[in-house]
């Protein structure tokens, strides 16, 4: 049941031009279209706050990308990335749900009413803003690489790891996601080559010490990727330098590229609190950002799960919240 009822002279089309800028007024404003903002749309709109989705320059998000997702509920069989994004954004659209295509460039969120910039001159003004602009992964830049992603190069082990189970695979990086990948994919492939760059890993100690311990890891230190080998089936193998220049090539099925993620926040940075990597600071069991009224979820906030399902109970949340807190300010 709708608990909010909506304000008058919201939404619909205040459109006004003022220095020639489209004008529009919104009671709540979604920017980002992955999970977690069309999870948030599906919420806002069935609780009448005609949502405004503003889908950025990937429609659907990260997991379009992706061919099979197994681990999403309510797919026995699992689903394309393509057809389950299709799938969120016709339940959003079926409840009212404003989907718009256009990139969020400026943001000014500290007043009562928020005002945010999309494309060049349409300006939105919300009461409440969802920001669901996710995170993206950072990879070598090897053309290699790029021509291989989904084809057995991934920057996900706990999405793909499991179509690697009794092969063999590498992992790239040295940090405390590499080690958490390099372990996770032991358990399910035959060996793992873990290439770290330095002669020692920015992972935590902890981790550190689990990597050791784990028989079917191989530790590549001080060495590069120099090409990622492969056919048309997908990749077959990676060629690998160390510091003394000594070339090796290593036999594998799977790719798996963990030097990072940078959260896509640099617009809202000005203003709202993120820790040191740029991911958004939310109170905790809440999506509350430091400003009033305007909400993060999903992997915009999240550097620990980054994953679909946690992206989208981030987003009903984050709903919620704008939910209620429009409810308080309108009692
Ligand atoms: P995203 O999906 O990253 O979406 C962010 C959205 O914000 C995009 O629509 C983008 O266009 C938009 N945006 C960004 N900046 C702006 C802007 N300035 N203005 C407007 N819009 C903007 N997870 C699983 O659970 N299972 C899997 O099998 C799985 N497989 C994956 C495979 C791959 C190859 C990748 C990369 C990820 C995979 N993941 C998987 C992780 C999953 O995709 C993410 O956790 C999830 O998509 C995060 O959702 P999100 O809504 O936070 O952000
Ligand atoms: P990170 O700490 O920034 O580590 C990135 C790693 O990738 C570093 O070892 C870096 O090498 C390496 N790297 C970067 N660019 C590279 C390149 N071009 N080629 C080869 N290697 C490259 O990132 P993260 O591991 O994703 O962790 C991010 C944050 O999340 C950290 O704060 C981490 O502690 C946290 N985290 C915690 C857990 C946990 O506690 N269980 C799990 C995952 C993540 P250099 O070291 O040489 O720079």
């Amino acid at each position: 049941m709708a608990l909010f009822k909506p304000m008058d002279n919201t939404n619909k089309a205040t459109e006004n031009q003022q220095n020639n800028q489209d004008i529009e007024r919104v009671q709540c404003l979604i920017i980002g279209s992955g999970p977690a903002g069309y999870t948030a749309a599906i919420y806002a709109a069935r609780a009448n706050l005609n949502p405004v989705m503003y889908e950025g320059l990937q429609p659907g998000g990260q997991l379009t990308t992706t061919t099979e997702i197994e681990n999403f509920p309510g797919y026995p069989q699992g689903v394309t990335g393509p057809e389950m994004m299709e799938d969120l954004k016709n339940q959003a659209t079926r409840f009212g749900a404003d989907v718009r295509f256009g990139i969020a460039i400026k943001a000014e969120l500290k007043g009562e009413i928020k005002r945010v910039t999309v494309d060049s001159n349409k300006v939105i003004e919300a009461e409440t803003v969802i920001i669901a602009t996710g995170a993206t992964a950072k990879y070598l830049g090897l053309e290699s690489e790029e021509k291989f992603k989904g084809m057995g190069v991934s920057a996900c082990a706990t999405c793909d790891g499991f179509f690697y189970k009794g092969k063999d695979v590498a992992v790239v990086g040295g940090g405390d996601t590499a080690a958490e990948e390099a372990t996770y994919l032991a358990g399910l492939c035959k060996q793992v080559y873990l290439i770290v760059r330095r002669d020692e890993m920015r992972a935590s100690k902890a981790m550190q010490k689990r990597v050791a311990n784990t028989e079917n890891i191989e530790v590549l230190w001080e060495s590069q990727t120099k090409e990622v080998l492969g056919d048309n089936s997908g990749v077959t193998g990676a060629l690998v330098v160390n510091k003394a220049g000594e070339e090796r090539k290593i036999d594998i099925d799977g790719f798996f590229v963990a030097i990072g993620h940078k959260p896509n926040s640099d617009i809202f940075a000005d203003e709202i609190d993120t820790d040191e990597i740029g991911y958004i600071n939310t109170a905790s069991d809440s999506s509350k950002t430091n400003l009033e009224g305007v909400f993060a979820c999903g992997d915009v906030q999240d550097s620990s799960y980054r994953q679909a399902i946690t992206a989208a109970g981030s987003g009903c949340m984050a709903a919620l919240d704008a939910e209620r807190f429009l409810g308080e300010k309108h009692s």
